[in-house]
């Protein structure tokens, strides 16, 4: 049986390296190393994918969120509501740019912001709410585009996890994660679904306005060389890295499909087994499993992590602590038992290997020994 990793990047890259090799070459050979002609190729060729009008590719997911939030000019003190239960970064540029985050609990089935708990957190000082499609599965945007509309809140989405996920409209409309609210971040890192060589991101906006200036700020604020009209960033997706996204972008519809496969597979062996839950797929958005989480119950989640390993199969656990438990994070406002949904499921997820180059075998013996310690 072929080694079990949590991502295979290799594998993966194995199957395009003659393709991936000429992309790179050609832009050695060009040294437009920053600002190239394929990035432009890129961003052009994500933009039809997506159905959005403007992606501006940047230095990572992180400084897409950040880049985002600046060009909608969102001021120190705005609120901007997001979930405690999410990689830190969501939370981070939001404190960077001195904003106040407002956190709230996620939905004990999907993981995804709930809805709710985001009408109970509004107030005069609302400004964003920033859902993040969690694990590759779109959140409510129905309601979240609703309340939005309501309180003249901006949508700002965390789509790092979730690029190519649909979201299905109550009125059978489908939008792709990240062209729905008035502005997006995703990340291209390595481990992502559609990933890079390095770091890269991008920020995705439907509104012209809103792109000219985020244009602008990924490159320290101008638009004309030397003239700097706004306080920017210096945030710029490689060329390099855009060759090879522009190579791996062909595939990403098949990346997703084998992706579900081995979802489907993991469904078939765990389902209506008492300490297992498997991922709950909601009728509104597909889910491209960036991650397989099992919410685990009666079952001590960290022996069972070290099992797994002793047997050669990583696993991951993704969130041990949610934001408003971080240390850096601390605030007068927040403590232990704010969010029973978030606290509960960082002490009681566990994501199992997931990437392109499972196989059955590999599915097979993972489902297998994890079984034998659940009983
Ligand atoms: C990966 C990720 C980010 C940050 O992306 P980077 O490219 O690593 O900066 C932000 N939010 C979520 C939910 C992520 O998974």
């Amino acid at each position: 049986m072929k080694e079990i990793r949590m991502v295979d990047l290799k594998g993966q890259d194995k199957r395009i390296k003659s393709e991936i090799d000429t992309a790179i070459q050609e832009v050695i050979e060009s040294t437009a190393f920053i600002n190239g002609p394929v990035v432009k190729e890129f961003q052009n060729d994500l933009e039809n994918y997506l159905g959005v009008k403007h992606v501006i590719p940047c230095g990572n997911g992180t400084d897409a969120l950040q880049v985002a939030m600046m060009g909608l000019e969102l001021k120190p003190g705005d609120e901007i509501i997001t979930t405690t239960f999410t990689f830190i970064a969501t939370a981070e540029v939001i404190a960077l740019l001195k904003l106040t985050p407002v956190l709230v609990d996620v939905d004990p089935d999907t993981f995804n912001i709930n809805p709710d708990e985001i009408r109970k957190a509004i107030t005069h000082k609302t400004k964003a709410i920033v859902p993040v499609h969690l694990f590759g599965q779109c959140a409510d945007m129905d309601e979240i585009m609703k309340i939005a509309k309501e309180h003249g809140l901006y949508v700002i989405e965390d789509a790092c996890q979730a690029i190519g996920s649909e979201f299905i409209f109550e009125n059978g409309e489908r939008k792709k994660a990240g062209t729905i609210g008035d502005a997006a971040g995703v990340s291209f890192f390595p481990s992502k679904n559609l990933g890079c060589f390095g770091d890269g991101g991008a920020i995705f906006t439907n509104n012209d306005n809103f792109a000219k200036l985020m244009r602008s700020i990924v490159n320290h604020g101008m638009t004309i060389r030397y003239h700097h009209e706004n306080i920017g960033v210096n945030s710029r997706l490689d060329s390099i890295q855009a060759a090879i996204l522009n190579v791996k972008l062909k595939y990403l519809d098949k990346y997703i499909k084998a992706r579900q496969e081995a979802a489907n597979y993991y469904d078939k062996k765990f389902a209506g087994h008492q300490k297992l839950k498997i991922p709950f797929r909601v009728k509104n958005s597909t889910h491209v499993f960036h991650q397989y989480t099992l919410v685990v119950d009666d079952v001590d989640r960290d022996e069972l992590q070290k099992f797994l390993a002793s047997k050669n199969i990583p696993a991951m656990v993704y969130y041990p602590i949610p934001l408003h438990l971080q240390q850096a994070y601390k605030d007068p406002r927040y403590k232990e038992g704010n969010f029973p949904v978030s606290e509960y499921l960082s002490k009681h997820v566990i994501s199992l290997p997931m990437h392109t180059e499972l196989d059955e075998e590999q599915l097979g013996y993972i489902t297998n020994t994890l079984l034998e310690f659940i009983k």
